[in-house]
């Protein structure tokens, strides 16, 4: 039986992608030293898989930035601003597209956005409504070379057009992108053919077959893979999907006119029987049993149980095993882990060890002897599941004892806004979202004390003092709601995992987020508490420091759910619901000290929302109740804010609402305020403070603009609803560039209240 995966992490075990690409960046190593690097990771890697027992080993998804980038060159697709010649891009011109370039003659970078509901970001390819296509880049070709001169089995591994044109984007006037379809699949099919005489499998990913699609997409998917297959000769065509269920593409995806369909059943288990029902005789299913979004181990019995159904149905030619999506999303290797509790590092897998269990899995399915590891396999879930740093029977018995009124405020948002009349901010009161530049010189104190270099009292100290400078520089701008700046925070959600229970961290436990950046997500293996008050003295201290109010700052519990990895073995919503009662009680300690307003920041809260649209109300119900339930148990008085960016909120304004907080603050600037269609649209009912300048550009936003902006917001808000801040935290900036900032801000939101007054 036949393993493979559809792609491995590129970064490299210690991360040395990204450090050449960064050093390349510099100008510190050269395309050559660059090129090297990537050459070895990739032997590096198949030598990996082909150890742990996998047979058909992908090429072409390493990527030196991301894989969708990779296809627009390989295609030709490069946006006219970029000026490539022959539009050939050389390696120079594809960072260019990736990173865009400063300068004079600079040119903005390709736009980044989430890939499905990962925390992976691609390059969106732009078309032109009169694009060519050719096949520019043979690089893909040159890989299979290499992978061919170790004796490799190879499956090269590309996007599909479909999920390209679909994924991508129409650089100038809207048209149908698929409309490009026919003048595309030429060039896919000189590329097949090159491969076809190297490779015994190519693989196309559509990952697009797990979202909700038009019958006319559909329709598509049968006549572009006949051209491929004819395309082919002899060598085999697998379509992958992954992400999620098929569900009504589940005809279009059994009857293609290929030679295999990956399917994900991890989280698509119920497709299993259908497909086994309606597969075509021409297909090979290739299972995707190991879960390649998370860090658990699998259950193998499980899997072998559904690879043995399959099995008995299409005979053991036509099943193949894999993880359910590529290895790309969750961390390198486990046995990095060095400083790991035992008894829950038992309980993971990372990429290598995902590679093992697959074979364990065909090897079990063929009726090879691995029932010990089986019966290993079982004895450490059954130990999982009742070991008691798992559970938690306080937090159950909370859980149980939940009633309605928790999820609701005492008042409805009317008499609580007079209450909080009593706060006394000025019309259009001004303030920040929460960080405040993050230099070095706060960077190295905190992770000194973190790994013991640092004493205790001298971090203390430290932060302390800059809290000091962040207040001065806050009254000195003239803000009205300061913020005590998060110095102690590396990460708003690392930073809480580390002070609650049920988390733990890994100490390499890297993800590519895009390009070069990684990420290091915590780990929830068991039930989430929070045994002590985290926030509360540094917000003390800071308003200690003056007569204005200072926000307590949190980060809500959906953010902290969709930045983790989550453990598995209860739903999502139960493990959300533990962190609210967690953030809750933080709450809770920063109003018993006298906090009076107190922001719960949920930036994730639109990413978590599931692909398809028939699961989106059930994700957003729970999310909104879980967001409530975090910030109802303040009294009126006590002013509640959140915080939203990074995505359109259009199609979640009900749910924004649902809300209830008093205050949100939103990232609204760079589409000049454009959102606040969506607010009139909906009448919002409580206050908002629409971002009036973007933090992502180093840039002094000009006082007119913003009070034309503030203006602009007026005419959907009232007055006394309307706030006046930045789009997001400032930690990325420099004090140079935030304080003129914010004084133009501070005078924009005078301008404007006295011309309203
Ligand atoms: N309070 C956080 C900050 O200011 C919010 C960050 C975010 O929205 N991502 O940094
Ligand atoms: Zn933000």
């Amino acid at each position: 039986m036949l393993t493979h995966t559809l792609g491995y992490p590129r970064v490299g075990s210690n991360r040395e992608l990204k450090r050449k690409l960064e050093s390349y960046w510099k100008g510190e190593a050269g395309a050559d030293d660059l090129r090297l690097t990537a050459k070895k990771l990739r032997v590096l890697h198949w030598d990996d898989q082909k150890k742990a027992g996998v047979d058909l080993l992908p090429v072409g998804d390493f990527s030196y930035y991301d894989h969708m980038l990779d296809n627009a060159v390989r295609f030709g697709v490069i946006p006219e601003r970029y000026n490539v010649e022959n539009n050939r891009a050389s390696l120079n011109d594809y960072f260019r597209m990736a990173r865009g370039e400063a300068g004079e003659n600079g040119v903005a970078a390709m736009e980044m956005t989430k890939w499905f509901d990962t925390n992976y970001h691609y390059l969106v390819p732009e078309f032109s409504k009169d694009q060519e296509f050719f096949l520019a880049d043979e690089s893909i070709l040159e890989q299979v070379e290499e992978a061919a001169a170790l004796g490799h089995i190879i499956k090269a591994v590309l996007p599909g057009p479909l999920t390209f044109l679909l994924l991508g984007k129409c650089a100038d006037q809207e048209f149908d992108r698929l409309d490009l379809l026919e003048k595309l699949l030429p060039a896919y099919e000189e590329l097949v053919e090159k491969l076809s005489a190297k490779c015994e499998w190519i693989q196309f990913d559509e990952p697009v077959l797990s979202l909700d699609l038009e019958e006319s997409v559909r329709k598509l998917f049968s006549p572009v893979y006949r051209t491929f297959k004819e395309a082919a000769a002899d060598t085999k065509i697998l379509v992958a999907s992954y992400f999620g269920g098929l569900g009504d593409n589940l005809e279009t995806a059994a009857s293609l006119p290929v030679d295999g369909l990956h399917v994900d059943l991890v989280r698509g288990a119920q497709d299993l029987n259908p497909l086994l029902k309606h597969l075509a005789d021409n297909l090979s299913l290739s299972l995707g049993v190991v879960d390649g979004r998370n860090i658990w181990l699998t259950d193998l019995n499980k899997a072998v149980a559904a690879v043995k159904s399959a099995q008995v149905v299409l005979g053991e030619d036509r099943v193949m095993v894999a993880p359910s999506c590529s290895l790309l999303h969750v961390p390198f290797d486990l046995d990095l882990e060095t400083r790991l509790d035992a008894e829950i590092k038992s309980w993971m897998a990372f990429a290598r060890q995902k590679c093992a269990e697959i074979r364990v899995v065909a090897d079990a399915a063929s009726r090879k002897d691995v029932a010990n590891v089986l019966a290993d396999n079982r004895k450490i879930l059954e130990a999982r599941k009742n070991s008691p740093r798992v559970n938690n029977p306080q937090v159950s018995k909370r859980l149980a004892a939940l009633k309605p009124e928790d999820y609701h405020r005492k008042s409805a948002y009317e008499k609580r806004a007079e209450i909080q009349r009593e706060l006394g901010f000025p019309i259009l009161p001004t303030t920040t979202i929460g960080s405040f530049p993050q230099t070095q010189e706060v960077r190295s104190p905190r992770s000194g004390f973190k790994n013991g270099r640092i004493e205790r009292a001298d971090y203390e100290s430290f932060m302390r003092s800059y809290i000091e400078d962040c207040i001065r520089r806050q009254e000195e701008i003239g803000l009205d709601v300061l913020v005590h700046g998060e110095p102690e925070r590396n990460d708003m959600v690392e930073y809480f995992g580390e002070n609650f229970d049920g988390y733990c961290f890994t100490s390499n436990g890297w993800v590519q987020s895009y390009g070069s950046r990684c990420v290091k997500p915590p780990v929830i293996f068991g039930d989430v508490s929070r045994p002590n008050p985290i926030t509360v003295e540094w917000t003390d201290y800071a308003r200690s420091l003056s007569d204005r109010e200072v926000k307590g700052m949190l980060t809500g519990p959906v953010t902290i759910l969709c930045w983790s990895f989550v453990r598995d073995d209860q739903p999502r919503s139960e493990t959300c619901c533990q962190i609210a009662l967690a953030v809750r009680d933080e709450v809770a300690d920063l109003e018993k000290s006298g906090v009076k307003v107190i922001q719960i920041d949920e930036p994730a809260l639109r990413e978590g929302l599931p692909l398809r649209k028939a699961e989106q109300p059930e994700y957003l119900k729970w999310a909104e109740e879980c967001f409530r339930l975090s910030a109802s148990c303040v009294e009126d008085s006590t002013q509640i804010h959140t915080h939203m960016c990074y995505c359109e909120f259009d199609e979640i304004m009900d749910s924004i609402a649902a809300l209830d907080a008093d205050v949100i603050s939103i990232e609204a600037s760079r589409s000049r305020m454009e959102l606040l269609g969506s607010f009139r649209q909906f009448s919002y009912p409580n206050e908002v403070g629409p971002g009036i300048y973007d933090i992502h550009s180093p840039a002094i936003p000009d006082t007119d603009d913003m009070a034309l902006l503030l203006e602009k917001a007026l005419e959907v808000i009232p007055a006394e609803r309307l706030w006046v801040n930045p789009d997001c935290g400032l930690k990325t900036r420099r004090w140079d560039e935030v304080v003129p900032a914010l004084k133009n801000m501070v005078r924009a939101a005078e301008i404007v209240r006295r011309k309203i007054q």
